[in-house]
């Protein structure tokens, strides 16, 4: 029996626990994949898993964590053998089954990728699910039929994780990108990662008319409520917005009139249950459309120890872009 050390999220008749402490295999949960993690990285959605501020964690006792790299230790799936170095987003990693906030995991081969040619496992964890989502929202949009010369694109919660990773995709991609953001003070961040214009998010989150003047063509948006609404509204004919967050609000404050007067179009963006094709469709788009070293200006790497902290920090605004967390 191994020990190792793990993220332990619990329920206490005072609240929600969280602490770094030993455990052993038995602790795992079931699966055909028994891993060594080396990396993971840390998401919105893990800073509500250690916080307990929504009820992403719907088993306890949970390990947080929804994206992993690491190395196979065991296993009894034929896709996957010892020393095969993969990688997992989601499958309710970190919700439901023990996540990646530990030096080991149990879990089931077919959540798994092998880790995408091109891209190290320090890189895909810098991606992580912010950076998998915002792929996903770019291939959303070109499957519309849209491409930069239909016009600007907008990004908002730019500054975020999703953010900066599809700002830095979109410009690659030739795109004129308008990133709205809260931090002033991130605009020469933005505009090394591409950005051609950044406007204030406030001018996009108050209650706003059903339409308004047209501006871009296209717009990936990770911040949901009245943010969405104005998108929506300030998109041009037959174009399209793709919704993947909920930073201002889970809420849908708005009218129809962009989707009949206009013909836009919402389109919804899951990263947690995409079948495997569309999985590694995203990450070889990854390797080929993000440049690495705007992926390494947006990276900043926290030890395993500083994990907890950094889940924390992420809910309050104060983590820029991506964080890799050295596990093993
Ligand atoms: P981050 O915290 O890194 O980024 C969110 C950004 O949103 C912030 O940096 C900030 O950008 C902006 N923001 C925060 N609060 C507000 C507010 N009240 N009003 C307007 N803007 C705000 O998180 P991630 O990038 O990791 O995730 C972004 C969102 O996408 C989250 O809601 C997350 O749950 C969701 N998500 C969904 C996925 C899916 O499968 N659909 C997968 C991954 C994430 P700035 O400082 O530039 O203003």
């Amino acid at each position: 029996m191994t020990n190792f050390r793990a993220v332990v999220v619990d329920k206490a008749e005072s609240g929600q626990t969280v602490e770094m402490r030993s455990v052993d295999d038995a602790f795992l949960m079931e699966g055909d994949v028994t891993l060594r993690v080396t990396r993971s990285t840390v998401n919105y959605k893990d800073g509500l898993a250690i916080t307990g501020k929504s009820p992403v964690v719907r088993r306890f006792p949970m390990i947080p964590g929804i994206d992993m790299a690491g190395v196979v230790e065991h296993s009894s799936n034929p896709g996957f053998k010892p020393g095969d170095e993969v990688i997992l987003n989601g499958f309710g990693v970190g919700e439901t089954h023990l996540g990646a906030y530990a030096e080991r995991a149990r879990v089931k081969g077919d959540w798994l990728l092998h880790k995408p040619e091109g891209l190290s496992a320090a890189e895909c964890m810098a991606v992580g699910t912010a950076g998998y989502t915002a792929m996903l929202a770019v291939i959303a949009l070109e499957k519309h039929g849209l491409k930069p010369s239909d016009g600007p694109v907008l990004v908002t919660g730019a500054a975020g994780g999703v953010g900066s990773v599809a700002v830095a995709l979109l410009s690659k991609l030739g795109w004129h990108v308008v990133a709205s953001t809260g931090r002033a003070s991130e605009a020469d961040y933005l505009k090394t990662l591409g950005a051609a214009e950044i406007i204030d998010r406030n001018e996009l989150s108050a209650p706003g008319r059903p339409l308004a003047k047209e501006r871009w063509a296209a717009g990936v948006d990770s911040v949901g409520s009245h943010t969405l609404v104005n998108a929506l509204a300030q998109t041009k004919y037959r174009g399209a917005i793709a919704a993947c967050g909920l930073a201002q609000g889970m809420d849908l404050p708005g009218s129809v009139a962009p989707f009949i007067l206009r013909g836009v179009s919402l389109l919804g963006i899951d990263s947690v249950y995409q079948p495997k094709p569309v999985r590694e469709e995203a990450w070889k788009r990854l390797a080929q459309d993000l440049d690495r070293a705007k992926l390494a200006a947006i990276t900043t790497t926290v030890p395993f120890d500083a994990v907890i902290e950094t889940a924390r920090g992420i809910l309050d605004g104060k983590i820029r872009g991506r964080v890799v967390v050295e596990i093993g």
